[in-house]
């Protein structure tokens, strides 16, 4: 448990590579629409979702598998970033929604995925990470709806995610940037292999990488400003491409493409991003070739409750629910906008049925199942709630907002004492260690010497300042 603890942090301080190594030497960008009081870190906002992550980590399983590393070994972190961009660290490979958006089939996705993997598998990223050691790094966790709000007050439909990323097009040291192309050239070659050989092995088609790479190419022949941090990474000399594609073409899955069921759910995916970062107009954009797209639909829906206007937008996910009634996200959408609405009976029932139909069990439908059992306020709602949460809890650690609905879950009931460690773990997650052990401090106060929840709060008491 300690070890857990203040590895959790000082993991991420390193957690950097590839693209984002290109940013912190040109802008220090990427990372960082907020930043935390006092100190000079950059953030790298983490996006969480159980649609989304469940999709991303159906694409990259057979790929981890393929290249000899475990599963369990590696996770998927999505990063709110509206640039097009993926990065490994040792055990992680982070994702950009920008990325997520512009690919057009799973299979582009993939491909990045199987390139990424490539990387971590040959082992790439320790030598970056030398070089990163010094940067300060911090991770925010954020949800997507957190950032609704962030959207919404955004004028112009400009974000402070896509200011952000247009920080990074300012660029830096010419010089600089070139050495560190000579520098990953190599790696970037072996990447490719790699990625042609698991996309094989998988029996998937590389055409999604190739279409990907060949758009990097394209655009940094026609645009000299407008520079895409994936691309920075990934330089694309014209063999590069030529190689991948002879590869990609020799490979008898080239043609295959993606089942209809998978882009089904990329293209939920899509709508679903494009609401959280753009509204109404990014869905529009996104989808303008297909415009009944369900993505598209999915995507309306999710703006217009973004928009304030709940009641229109419960009709429409009712549709959408009539369409695909064992869609657990679809119920979790549903239970959200109730929320809103101040129905925490009818949400708690909306997100039991996520939950019932997640086949994945998320822990963030769970801890959503728990906190409008909560909010709906009855005494036996009340030890429900509790109940779920933990189990969201249990399966996911280091996330915040889970510990928050516990602490206020505590509260309602009276219980002070447990409400506090639950602030303190809330805090402790959120990378504001001095406030968390305010929290644990007050909380040991009221228990026994020796027991699990006094050693709790004694963890976090003594665990090391950043
Ligand atoms: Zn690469």
């Amino acid at each position: 448990m300690m070890s857990v603890r203040t590895f959790s942090l000082p993991r991420f301080l390193v957690a950097l590579s590839r693209g984002a190594l290109v940013t912190m030497t040109t802008a220090a960008l990427c990372i960082a629409p907020v930043s935390v009081a006092g100190a000079q870190s950059s953030l790298v906002p983490i996006v969480r979702d159980a649609e989304i992550e469940a999709l991303v980590t159906d694409y990259a399983a057979p790929i981890i598998k393929t290249a000899g590393l475990s599963r369990n070994a590696i996770r998927i972190v999505l990063v709110n970033n509206s640039s097009f961009n993926a990065f490994v660290d040792g055990r992680r490979i982070f994702v950009n929604t920008g990325a997520l958006l512009q690919a057009e089939t799973p299979n582009e996705i993939i491909g990045v995925l199987a390139h990424e993997t490539g990387h971590l598998a040959g082992g790439h990223e320790f030598k970056l990470r030398e070089q990163l050691a010094a940067a300060k790094t911090l991770a925010v966790v954020t949800s997507l709806l957190g950032l609704g709000a962030v959207v919404g007050g955004a004028a112009g439909g400009a974000s402070g995610l896509s200011k952000a990323g247009m920080g990074i097009t300012m660029g830096g040291p010419e010089a600089a940037m070139r050495n560190l192309l000579n520098y990953q050239r190599t790696e970037e070659m072996a990447a490719d292999r790699s990625a042609i050989t698991y996309l094989a092995n998988t029996g998937q088609s590389a055409k999604g990488m190739l279409t990907t790479f060949e758009r990097f190419s394209n655009a940094l022949a026609l645009s000299g400003s407008n520079i895409d941090p994936y691309r920075i990474s990934h330089p694309m000399p014209r063999e590069r491409i030529a190689n991948l594609e002879t590869l990609a073409r020799s490979s008898p899955y080239f043609d295959k493409p993606d089942s209809p069921a998978l882009q089904q759910r990329h293209d939920l995916m899509r709508g679903k991003i494009a609401a959280y970062t753009g509204g109404g107009a990014s869905v529009l954009r996104t989808f303008r070739k297909d415009p009944r797209n369900i993505g598209a639909r999915y995507g309306d829906a999710i703006a217009t409750y973004l928009n304030g206007s709940s009641q229109s937008a419960l009709s429409k996910i009712d549709v959408l629910i009539k369409e695909q009634p064992k869609n657990p996200y679809f119920q979790e959408i549903r239970g959200e906008i109730l929320l809103k609405q101040n129905k925490a009976s009818d949400a708690a029932k909306a997100f039991q049925k996520a939950n019932a139909l997640d086949s994945r069990k998320s822990s963030l439908i769970r801890m959503s199942y728990g906190r409008a059992l909560m909010l709906s306020g009855t005494p036996a709602n009340l030890q429900a709630s509790i109940k779920e949460i933990k189990a969201g809890i249990a399966s996911d650690r280091e996330y915040p907002t889970g510990y928050g609905y516990l602490a206020q879950a505590y509260a309602q009931m009276g219980d002070m004492v447990r409400s506090d460690l639950a602030s303190a773990e809330q805090k402790y997650y959120s990378g504001k260690i001095q406030d968390a052990q305010i929290f644990a401090i007050r909380a040991q106060r009221s228990l026994k010497s020796g027991t699990p929840e006094w050693i709790q709060a004694q963890d976090i008491i003594s665990a090391k300042r950043k």
